[in-house]
């Protein structure tokens, strides 16, 4: 079932508190609150989120609507983003950071990298896609899933010690791709420091798969200084050209990023 106008207040109150599900068309219909993504209580705006179900037991949003339930009511991106991992029951409970920092492109290929979704060769073989390579492009130890690829990878491996030097912060005891996509609030760190991390370790994971893809469709090789050299350039670039009030030293930024931004007033 397909809604194709919004519900009526009446056809919301029917739907109110309970997840109903389409058997004729496999869609899945939710309805949520968009400020607390709860069903539960009265609510003045309800949106209805219309997903398939035939991608289950894997689910992925093939198809995805939203419906202002109340026409004047607003709805954020952030918003969005909170009904996709909502009802997405692959995802971990805690969401990537939406960093403004970081690029659209690479926010998109790391909420997918977190969902396990970016086209390594052992999920195009989930996909049905033939004739591709066993073993990981860059090692052949291993076949290439995402773990592999960002972790376990001998490459990966040592561009995260050399990161983690630069950085002062270790990064080689991560055991899954949700431990980096997905970075833990450290109390430790200042607003500014937490955010350096993410977009460090955000610009490592984008930085690793280009260059995977430089590898596999332009056979070009960069090397462990290269890599990292691209690293420390593009966070930079991000943040002093994207962050709001950021002032960033590029030389001390090369030798310690946690002093290499501040912010002005
Ligand atoms: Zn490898």
């Amino acid at each position: 079932m397909v809604l194709s106008r919004f519900p009526t207040k009446n056809k919301v109150s029917q739907l109110s508190n309970q997840v109903s599900r389409s058997q004729a068309s496999n869609l899945v219909i939710y309805l949520v609150c968009p400020a607390c993504l709860t069903r539960s209580g009265s609510h003045d705006k309800l949106v209805v989120l219309v997903r398939s179900s035939l991608t289950t037991p894997s689910p992925m949003l093939t198809f995805l609507q939203f419906y202002h339930v109340e026409a004047s009511g607003s709805f954020s991106t952030g918003s969005c983003r909170n009904l996709l991992s909502l009802v997405d029951t692959s995802s971990s409970s805690r969401s990537i950071s939406w960093l403004k920092w970081i690029p659209a492109n690479v926010l998109s290929f790391i909420w997918k990298l977190d969902l396990d979704r970016i086209a390594v060769t052992t999920n195009l073989i989930h996909r049905g896609i033939p004739n591709l390579p066993a073993s990981c492009a860059l090692c052949s130890a291993e076949p290439e899933d995402t773990n592999h690829l960002f972790i376990r990878c001998d490459f990966a491996k040592e561009v995260w010690v050399r990161v983690s030097w630069w950085v002062s912060y270790d990064f080689t005891g991560v055991s899954s791709i949700k431990e980096l996509t997905n970075p833990p609030h450290n109390q430790r760190l200042s607003h500014i420091h937490a955010k350096t991390i993410i977009l460090i370790v955000y610009s490592t994971l984008w930085i690793l798969w280009t260059n995977r893809n430089k590898w596999i469709f332009q056979r070009r090789r960069v090397s462990i200084n290269g890599i990292i050299e691209d690293i420390k350039s593009n966070s930079y670039l991000w943040a002093t050209h994207r962050g709001s009030k950021i002032q960033g030293d590029w030389d001390i930024w090369c030798i310690d990023p946690m002093r290499g931004l501040q912010v002005c007033d």
